[in-house]
């Protein structure tokens, strides 16, 4: 597919980098179909990482990503999981590469800035979870 599901998460918001962080986005030619920016209420977290919830850091991950405004992003580009992944680099912003989103703009393992959907149908799921149809025609 050509399409990617993207967050820019509460620490990034906080520290001020998500205008830097869709600039980076749309300069590596991602085209955003569909943008909102929000706050997930801890059910909503929770149900968004549903595949998570047996993970120890579970707990941590819903509190922190219902802990303030998030931006939520379907974006278009060939190949746009794989790239957009590449693009935002390890979920370990001490690992990920130079030049990346989360060595750029990450606070932490658990606080790293963006989410980035892993398959096709993740990022369908994703997109559905946040956008009704016609936004996201
Ligand atoms: P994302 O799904 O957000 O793009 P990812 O696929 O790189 O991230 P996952 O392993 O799916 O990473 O974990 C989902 C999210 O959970 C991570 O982005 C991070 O915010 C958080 N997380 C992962 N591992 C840990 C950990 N050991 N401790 C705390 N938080 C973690």
């Amino acid at each position: 597919s050509n399409r990617t599901f993207t967050m820019i998460k509460p620490d990034a918001m906080k520290n001020g980098h998500a205008g830097a962080i869709l600039d980076k986005i749309i300069k590596s030619g991602f085209k955003i179909v569909a943008l909102k920016q929000t706050k997930l209420s801890t059910e909503k977290a929770g149900e968004f990482y549903e595949v998570h919830k047996e993970r120890p850091f579970y707990g941590e991950l819903t509190k922190f990503m219902s802990s303030g405004l998030i931006i939520a992003a379907i974006l278009e580009k060939e190949n746009a999981v794989a790239d957009f992944r590449t693009l935002i680099g390890a979920t370990d912003p001490a690992k990920a590469d130079e030049g990346t989103i989360r060595k750029l703009f990450a606070t932490s393992l658990g606080e790293n800035a963006v989410h980035g959907s892993d398959s096709d149908e993740n990022a369908k799921i994703e997109g559905d979870f946040f956008f009704s149809g016609l936004e996201r025609f």
